[in-house]
């Protein structure tokens, strides 16, 4: 395992921490804690030393499930990483009750990151009104967390002014190769090093689309029996940025674990032939997409409900990827609530407003028969 040294805190971390949101489920949807035990040990007796769960992972059974492993290790042998869901948090009172009942439900005296949940202008503005920052200095000075960060999903010029509001230990935003230019993205990340404030990466690996790559693409990185796997590919391009500790991955099974936890003990930079890979990777996977929607939105709301950029980007992702499942279920998502393609009457009005002059109805068309396609034929 590779570590990497936060010179501002004068730690080290593992590269690869483990994200605790996607653990192996049962049928009633619990944690198949067994399973996702064995999981979390193998990390840890392989170097992993970074533990990041949250208040509402797993509809809240994360937080004490990863309490209960890990109180079997010494509390210094581990960094443990959560989250406080500003959305909750309506009172001054709601971050202490919350904030307790995090420590409680971890099994810890203190917790070593602390990030201000999926901070967008909304939660940056309730943040400043009640005062949070000030509550987790005072935390801090209790010895009850030692580091304050926040995790990051809206556009760049939020976290412009969040990165400026506070002299952060520590940001973690999404990142991967082929979204470099989404939220916080590449600016970001320069922003952040410029800063000095160091990097926690989560969906390196984008919710595990770039772990199955469709074949012609994947053949790109290379063929035959000792190629890495398409996660390593993910993980290595994050992990060739300096600012970045930590690499986050919601792992959800073994074989998972045991392959980045692979790709990071026998780390080697990318070299200039792979970078170049990358580059034919990304341009051949935005070839796959179905059309152009920028998702601008200027064509919504449409009178008859129909979510149309978001109908797009399902799309899109289907064409890219070619992942039929995670497409049928989001569509079967969008049915239910009455945003899907199949609620279209024609009337032409989205098309006159759309800068990118999509054929918007021919198009919501295909999407049907692809669902359709993919519904009975599979
Ligand atoms: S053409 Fe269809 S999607 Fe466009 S505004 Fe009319 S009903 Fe909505
Ligand atoms: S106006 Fe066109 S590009 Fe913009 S969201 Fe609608 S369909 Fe997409």
């Amino acid at each position: 395992m590779i570590y990497r040294k936060f010179d501002k805190l004068n730690i080290e971390t593992s590269l690869l921490g483990f994200g605790c949101m996607r653990f192996p489920t049962m049928v009633d949807g619990k944690i198949d804690e067994e399973k996702a035990e064995e999981m979390l040990d193998f990390a840890i007796k392989n170097g992993v030393n970074y533990i990041d769960t949250a208040y509402p992972y797993h509809g809240g059974a994360s937080e004490p499930f990863v309490g209960k492993v890990l109180s079997k290790y010494p509390r210094d042998s581990f960094f443990l990483a959560t989250k406080l869901p500003i959305w909750q948090i309506n009172t001054k009172e709601d971050v202490y009750r919350i904030f307790n009942d995090q420590l409680h439900r971890l099994k810890v005296d203190y917790i070593d990151f602390y990030l201000l949940h999926s901070m967008n202008q909304e939660s940056l503005d309730k943040v400043k009104e009640l005062g949070i920052v000030e509550i987790c200095e005072q935390f801090r000075k209790e010895g009850k967390i030692k580091y304050l960060g926040f995790s990051f999903h809206d556009k760049y010029s939020v976290f412009e002014e969040l990165i400026n509001y506070y002299d952060w230990d520590f940001c973690q935003i999404q990142f991967n190769y082929i979204d470099k230019d989404t939220q916080a993205g590449i600016k970001g990340y320069e922003l952040a090093k410029a800063k000095h404030i160091p990097m926690v990466i989560m969906e390196p690996i984008k919710g595990g689309l770039l772990a199955r790559l469709p074949k012609e693409i994947s053949d790109i990185f290379g063929i035959g029996e000792n190629r890495k796997s398409d996660s390593s590919y993910a993980l290595r391009y994050v992990a060739d940025l300096d600012n970045v500790n930590v690499i986050l991955s919601g792992m959800s099974n073994l074989e998972q674990v045991k392959d980045n936890v692979d790709t990071f003990s026998h780390y080697q930079k990318l070299s200039d032939d792979e970078k170049i890979m990358y580059e034919k990777v990304v341009t051949n996977l935005r070839k796959r997409l179905k059309n152009g929607c920028t998702a601008c939105r200027y064509c919504m709301p449409c009178p008859f409900g129909v979510d149309i950029p978001g109908n797009f980007a399902i799309w899109n992702q289907y064409g890219m990827y070619d992942n039929k499942e995670t497409f049928k279920n989001r569509v079967n998502h969008f049915i239910k609530n009455d945003k899907f393609a199949d609620k279209c009457v024609k009337c032409g009005r989205c098309e006159t407003l759309c800068p990118q002059h999509i054929t918007i109805r021919d198009d919501l068309e295909h999407i049907i028969k692809d669902y359709n396609n993919i519904q009975y034929n599979n």
